[in-house]
């Protein structure tokens, strides 16, 4: 299963007809151009001021794990971003509120964890919509920031994003922590991807969606958490800080 560092053609701000990309008829339609969106590019690093990073977790909400992650963020002062899947979210509701009341980000993962490029673009969009729905009804507001799953976002979503006002958000740091190559390695691949603005891809959830464990990893998320116990102090000691893309705008 690719879990491959984001190397997608730059495209921010190609102004394109969302009302083609979507696939919609042109009778009845607006015109092209008064429908015409900025698509963003999908971002995969912040600009956050020096030594500023962002921890992101897919895949979760998890009952077992996401609770472990959180009480590790809490106890450096740390907020993160979890990209969450709507299936799960319906599943796991007190996980989704504690992760608001804690005060991390919710941003959208899709609803079940598909590959965008294989789906029709009305597909696609209901992926993106039930889960900007599911969260908005569980955690009070709808998602700002959009992840897609194994970072195949293809046009259908970045029209999607533009029409519901959602930043596309890759990564610059892959530990391949899905893979579980052991905590340390983990840890010290996070380390020598530190760097400012660096967006780290971990994952909190046991699977990727209702058909979709991640291969090879037994949904065993144990390593990600004692890698953050081990590599939070080392970052937070060579000067680093956490934030979270939403708060501020792309470069
Ligand atoms: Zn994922």
């Amino acid at each position: 299963m690719p879990k491959t560092p984001c190397s997608l053609p730059r495209r921010r701000f190609l102004s394109v007809s969302a009302t083609a990309l979507l696939g919609f008829g042109a009778a009845g339609a607006a015109p092209a151009a008064a429908r015409a969106r900025r698509v963003p590019t999908p971002e995969t690093t912040i600009d956050a001021g020096p030594l500023v990073m962002a921890l992101t977790f897919d895949d979760g909400p998890s009952p077992q794990y996401t609770p472990q992650v959180l009480d590790v963020l809490r106890g450096h002062g740390v907020h993160a971003t979890f990209f969450v899947c709507g299936d799960n979210v319906g599943l796991y509701p007190d996980v989704v509120r504690r992760i608001v009341a804690e005060g991390h980000v919710v941003g959208n993962h899709s609803w079940s964890h598909p590959h965008l490029s294989d789906l029709s673009a009305a597909e696609v969009r209901d992926q993106m919509q039930r889960t900007q729905d599911a969260v908005a009804k569980v955690g009070g507001r709808a998602p700002v920031l959009f992840r897609a799953p194994y970072g195949d976002f293809a046009d259908a979503s970045l029209a999607v994003c533009a029409d519901l006002g959602l930043r596309p958000i890759s990564w610059s740091v892959d530990p391949a922590d899905w893979a579980n190559p052991g905590s340390a390695t983990i840890a010290d691949r996070v380390v020598a991807g530190a760097a400012t603005g660096a967006i780290v891809l971990h994952h909190d959830g046991t699977e990727g969606g209702d058909d979709n464990p991640e291969p090879g990893s037994g949904g065993d998320r144990s390593q990600t958490v004692t890698a953050l116990k081990s590599y939070l102090p080392r970052l937070i000691s060579a000067g680093y800080t956490f934030t979270t893309p939403d708060a501020h705008p792309p470069r």
